[in-house]
């Protein structure tokens, strides 16, 4: 939604599920933990009364513990919190299980891929930022690629079933290159809403990203399995 008419979120919201989006991820952001403010609850939870898709909320924040509940009761069907926040996240990830939401654990471009291994088997889903968030309309950092490979290896090495989740600079073609790296959840605001045709480009981008996992020998079982599990 970071990419959607800010003065219009709801409608660009519905338009974007009845083009086809799976899930509405918003992106909250503190002027804190990123250097941005985007919305609260309130926001989401007025979007909520219009919008029947699961919303997958992002928290980019420093203090994600006041807002677990605001946006729990706001409507999130998942919550993600950031890696970085160190000693905290265990308990953090404890507090979501609590309201009954899906778990996130989000990780920032520069953050080593082992700050998240304590939790795969705590988590519903892996965030790989792959631009530093803060921003939309930013450009993927490709050396994100081998982090997405490294959890697919610990996913399957484990016998796990949590998502993986790409966010930033996602276009066709590196929604491809995640789906061939292991990704099976694509967040993409700029490439979508500066569409023409919003609904062509997310079966575009979902088309590209089926085949690649395809091709990787993933699919169909793997994306269907992590469908099943959500
Ligand atoms: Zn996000």
């Amino acid at each position: 939604m970071l990419a959607a008419n800010a003065g219009r979120l709801a409608d660009e919201a519905r338009r974007a599920v009845r083009a086809g989006a799976d899930w509405i991820h918003w992106d909250i952001m503190d002027g804190h933990f990123v250097p941005n403010l985007s919305y609260g609850p309130r926001v989401v939870s007025f979007i909520r009364k219009v919008v029947s898709k699961p919303f997958d909320v992002h928290l980019m924040c420093s203090q994600p513990e006041i807002l677990l509940e605001p946006f729990a009761k706001a409507g999130a069907d998942s919550i993600s919190i950031h890696v970085e926040l160190g000693a905290r996240v265990d308990d953090l990830i404890w507090k979501i299980r609590a309201l009954k939401k899906r778990v996130g654990l989000a990780i920032n471009p520069a953050t080593n891929t082992n700050a998240v291994t304590p939790f795969l088997r705590h988590v519903d889903m892996i965030l790989i930022m792959t631009v530093n968030p803060g921003y939309g309309g930013q450009s993927f950092i490709e050396e994100m690629i081998p982090k997405i490979q490294q959890i697919q290896k610990w996913r399957r090495a484990k016998d796990l079933n949590f998502r993986i989740e790409v966010d930033g600079g996602i276009d066709f073609e590196t929604a491809a290159h995640c789906a061939q790296a292991g990704a099976d959840a694509f967040v993409s605001g700029t490439t979508l809403f500066s569409s023409r045709n919003l609904r062509g480009a997310i079966r575009k981008m979902r088309g590209a990203a089926e085949k690649a996992a395809l091709t990787a020998g993933y699919g169909p079982g793997e994306m269907k399995k992590a469908e099943r599990n959500r």
